[in-house]
């Protein structure tokens, strides 16, 4: 117990004192937790990509990120390893509900997301669950108010915020909109926005597209506050 609130300790100060302008090159640079790093670990991560290197410290220290980078640069664990580290050094448990909620266009990618959620975040205590339809709404209702993290598809979760009495969010700390670009092409706009709504005003939000579109800055500017714009983009 006691080496427990000194390790958070300890982490919580390196974390403030992490310079989010150093250039960190790999994982062990960054000040995580034990059960993330043993996780990266496991999953062979190593050495950071720009959007990680960019936008990883700057979420650790809870800023909001606007973050731009194509596809196939890392985008999914610039947010994932900010989620499990800023709910961990909160000592987020089971009965403190639903802490971060990830929004994606679709359910395959919520699957991917959830699957490296799974596999980086194996050594940590939190649940975590996919709201991306194809159950009955009940039977998800049952397992949402046990979550943690979800991952979900807009529509659905809309679905669950208007219809689920239990549904919990007023804890939320975190909300991540991956694939902004296509949540807004697809028309999900209407839903991101009421979603949004229901969710307290005091929270981290970290929004990743591959593009930066009108549309994006759009719902930038309605759900983030004072962001850190983070961008990569490719030699010329
Ligand atoms: P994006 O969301 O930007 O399209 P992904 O997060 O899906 O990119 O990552 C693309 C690929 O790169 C995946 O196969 C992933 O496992 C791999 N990858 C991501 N980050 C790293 C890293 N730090 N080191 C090695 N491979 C990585
Ligand atoms: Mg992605």
């Amino acid at each position: 117990r006691k080496r427990d609130v000194e390790d958070h300790t300890k982490l919580q100060k390196a974390v403030e004192e992490l310079d989010p302008k150093a250039e960190t090159k790999s994982f062990s640079d960054l000040p995580l937790s034990e059960p993330t790093s043993k996780g990266l670990e496991a999953s062979h991560f190593k050495t950071l990509t720009d959007i990680q290197s960019k936008s990883i410290p700057l979420a650790l220290k809870g800023k909001d990120i606007l973050g731009a980078a194509k596809t196939g640069s890392g985008k999914t664990l610039a947010f994932l390893v900010p989620v499990l580290e800023n709910l961990y050094r909160q000592k987020w448990t089971e009965f403190d509900g639903l802490g971060a909620l990830i929004i994606s266009p679709t359910r395959e990618l919520a699957i991917q997301i959830f699957e490296v959620l799974r596999k980086i975040g194996r050594y940590h205590t939190f649940s975590a669950g996919l709201v991306i339809g194809g159950r009955s709404l009940q039977e998800e209702q049952e397992r949402l108010g046990r979550m943690n993290i979800l991952v979900c598809t807009p529509g659905r979760m809309l679905q669950h915020m208007d219809q689920t009495a239990a549904f919990e969010i007023d804890n939320l700390q975190m909300l991540v909109m991956d694939e902004a670009d296509r949540i807004m092409d697809m028309g999900f706009s209407k839903a991101v926005d009421a979603i949004v709504e229901h969710l307290p005003k005091k929270r981290q939000t970290m929004l990743f597209s591959a593009t930066q579109t009108k549309k994006v800055s759009d719902l930038a500017r309605l759900s983030l506050r004072d962001p850190e714009y983070v961008a990569v983009h490719e030699a010329a």
